[in-house]
């Protein structure tokens, strides 16, 4: 009896909160690569997003035209973020790459990016976050405003915490941080450092 007591207190309290309007959530760590793209189209893709109430999608894409497909197809809502990757694998190798830099100049100048991203100087691969291209991609995206989205999926967030300590200027989006590491490591990384 207590127990239907409650059960009809709490919905009686509840129901008109939840029947108000949907709760809209942005989504700041998208992909749409090329293996999805043979599969879901961008309007396809950007319906789901809206039918779930997702308001605002950060996306990037390797081939890098990609995101710019699904604003096209979703509009203002989508937020192409441009990432150094022009072919799958590239992620490795990147930040030795010479043409990386005048390929990355395009981005902001063409008006269709709206940051950089996602980077994934993930230590255990051998891939270096401490070379003259990586320094010039993180000053492109100061010069012009834009946040870099960094992939922090690691079991410890030190390395990202060097990025951000060596580029106090320029601004963080911490990616896939909830994977591995636990919430209170990923609080620590935030109030750490004021450009995440
Ligand atoms: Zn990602």
């Amino acid at each position: 009896m207590t127990t239907l007591f409650l059960a009809a207190l709490l919905s009686a309290l509840f129901v008109p909160f939840v029947s108000a309007q949907p709760l809209l959530c942005a989504d700041a760590h998208l992909h749409y690569n090329w293996n999805q793209a043979e599969v879901t189209s961008p309007d396809e893709a950007c319906s789901n997003l809206y039918a779930n109430d997702v308001a605002l999608a950060v996306v990037s894409s390797t081939p890098l035209e990609l995101p710019v497909s699904l604003r096209e197809a979703g509009g203002d809502q989508v937020l192409p973020f441009f990432r150094p990757y022009a072919r799958p694998g590239d992620w490795l190798t990147w930040t030795r790459d010479e043409s990386v830099p005048d390929i990355m100049r395009e981005a902001p100048e063409s008006g269709r990016y709206f940051g950089i991203g996602e980077l994934n100087p993930i230590p255990g691969f051998g891939q270096r976050w401490d070379t003259p291209i990586f320094r010039k991609v993180n000053d492109l995206a100061k010069r012009h405003r834009m946040p870099v989205r960094i992939h922090t999926e690691s079991s410890a967030p030190d390395f990202f915490m060097d990025i951000c300590r060596r580029h106090p200027e320029a601004r963080f989006l911490s990616a896939d941080g909830g994977g591995i590491l636990q919430p209170d490591v990923g609080a620590r990384t935030m109030s750490a450092r004021r450009n995440v």
